[in-house]
């Protein structure tokens, strides 16, 4: 059970997120948590879960920019239309649903291509997004345990002077984070 995890750290009664459906396309979503601390999850599809990472910095279009990604429980793919409030336990807090869309796996080792889940088992996984605020080549790399680090790659969609978090409204509501507390 891929999702065991994820359910075991959640009561079904007391939350409002997903108990959880698999399977789907490639889509990839972030989703800025405003939890104990405020992060970004990000979230790519893989062999029908969504493979999670609390990035705590947010992504960048700058490709000199390396921002820590914590990998997190596996998700489940209905997750990725969950915006709202986590009324208690774990996760407490406002979920935002920052941008969404589909991607493109391209990660190749020794010229071959590999498929998600061997790039993912491999620690390095290179992609294609298509989201309304992220586009462009993006790449996650682990080093250490569950320690990986997001960058943008080189393309026309890189820039180093745009801070891309500054979008800051939902791309499901179209409102704040305040405004999702409000209901
Ligand atoms: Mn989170």
């Amino acid at each position: 059970m891929k999702l065991k995890e994820y359910r075991k750290k959640r009561d079904f009664k007391k939350t409002s997120e997903p108990k959880g459906k698999t399977g789907g396309k490639n889509i990839f979503v972030v989703q800025k948590h405003d939890a104990s601390h405020l992060h970004y999850d990000f979230r790519l599809m893989i062999d029908g879960v969504l493979k999670s990472w609390a990035v705590p910095k947010g992504p960048s279009l700058n490709p000199k920019d390396k921002r820590l990604a914590i990998e997190t429980e596996d998700h489940p793919a209905d997750y990725s239309n969950f915006e709202g409030i986590i009324e208690e336990g774990y996760g407490k807090g406002t979920v935002m649903l920052w941008d969404k869309g589909s991607f493109k796996n391209f990660t190749e080792k020794d010229d071959k291509n590999l498929s998600l889940k061997d790039a993912y088992n491999h620690g390095y996984i290179a992609f294609e997004l298509k989201g309304k605020k992220l586009k462009g080549r993006f790449a996650i790399t682990r080093f250490k345990e569950d320690k990986w680090l997001l960058m943008k790659k080189k393309d026309s969609y890189s820039d180093a002077r745009v801070n891309i978090l500054k979008k800051d409204k939902s791309v499901k509501s179209g409102k704040s984070l305040k405004e999702i507390e409000k209901k």
